[in-house]
């Protein structure tokens, strides 16, 4: 199914977004761990892709798979940054062949170690080249905060626009932390001319590291509110994962409460941080406790 149409329903959806091994010894365990969350019946589940061509292949397997067994609607995600328009189109055709209608088009970060191809600058390259591969649902991404390399906000939502009249026909946001970040952010972009879904990502933390990785490499504001939570429960795992879910859930709730009905969460492939949302928002979802 695709998600476009989802999006454009006047309903509550929250869906998840889980990630590729990168080798394939780990391949059976992620599966497993994706499973897991399509058996939670969200309504529907991104698969990130590897900007390096290192996970690329697992993309489409694990999309395929979930789709097929738990006919949860997939995302399959596509970066283009390092790679030729020939490895591109044949992903593309792959993602045909599993069944998968839609795609998150993405430029990918440039590789440090420099990139392998220069066929593609930026993601509205890929889109416009995508309309013209199939009937695609194409998703973009955004940054509430401003992506790292913009230098100032007015142009990175200039370069938004450009993308989403590329054919984009949702965006989805990078991580935040402060909803008032993201009402701000909407705002910029309704006043702009945007006017296809925006989907506010949220990345519930369950770990203190994963709070330093994720803003180190994104650039998120964390407000005092959330620092002072991670400084009281960061060195204990169990309560820093049970504080970081309801801090998550807190957002979402507050997000629903101010009209936005569509909700993705970076799950991270851990099944206990999907059902920890789900069960603590049964009510506000009107879905079942998972046991
Ligand atoms: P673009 O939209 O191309 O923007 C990149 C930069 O270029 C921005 O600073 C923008 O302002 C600027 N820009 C755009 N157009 C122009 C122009 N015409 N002239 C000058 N400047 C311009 N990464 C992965 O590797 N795999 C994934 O699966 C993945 N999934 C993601 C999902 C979401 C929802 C988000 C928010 C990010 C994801 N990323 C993923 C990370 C993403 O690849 C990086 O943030 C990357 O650096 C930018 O990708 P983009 O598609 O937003 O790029």
């Amino acid at each position: 199914m695709k998600v476009c149409k989802l999006l454009k329903e006047d309903k509550l959806t929250i869906s998840f977004e889980v990630f590729p091994p990168k080798t394939s010894d780990r391949f059976d365990s992620v599966l497993e761990a994706t499973k897991k969350i399509a058996s939670y019946n969200p309504d529907f589940m991104s698969v990130t892709y590897g900007a390096g061509g290192g996970t690329s292949e697992f993309t489409a397997e694990i999309a395929s798979s979930l789709q097929k067994e738990y006919e949860v609607p997939i995302i399959a995600h596509l970066t283009c940054v390092s790679s030729t328009k020939d490895f591109v189109s044949k992903t593309v055709e792959s993602y045909k062949k599993n069944g998968i209608k839609n795609i998150m088009a993405l430029r990918g970060d440039i590789p440090k170690e420099g990139r392998i191809a220069h066929d593609y600058n930026y993601a509205s390259e890929l889109i416009r080249e995508l309309k013209t591969q199939g009937e695609f649902c194409i998703g973009g991404a955004c940054y509430p905060e401003g992506h790292v390399e913009c230098e100032n906000k007015a142009d990175d939502i200039k370069y938004l626009k450009e993308k989403v009249e590329a054919g984009c026909d949702f965006l989805t946001t990078q991580m935040f932390f402060d909803n008032n970040i993201f009402y701000n952010f909407l705002y910029r972009a309704r006043e702009s001319g945007i006017t296809v879904p925006i989907v506010p990502g949220i990345m519930p933390i369950t770990t203190k590291q994963q709070l330093k990785r994720s803003v180190a490499m994104s650039g998120t504001n964390v407000p005092e509110r959330f620092r002072a939570i991670v400084d009281k429960f960061g060195n204990s795992p169990d309560k820093m994962q049970q504080v970081g879910i309801l801090y998550a859930a807190d957002q979402i709730v507050d997000l629903i409460a101010n009209g936005i009905n569509h909700i993705h969460v970076y799950s991270m492939n851990k099944p206990d941080v999907a059902k920890g949302i789900l069960n603590h928002l049964s009510e506000v979802l009107g879905r079942d406790i998972i046991e």
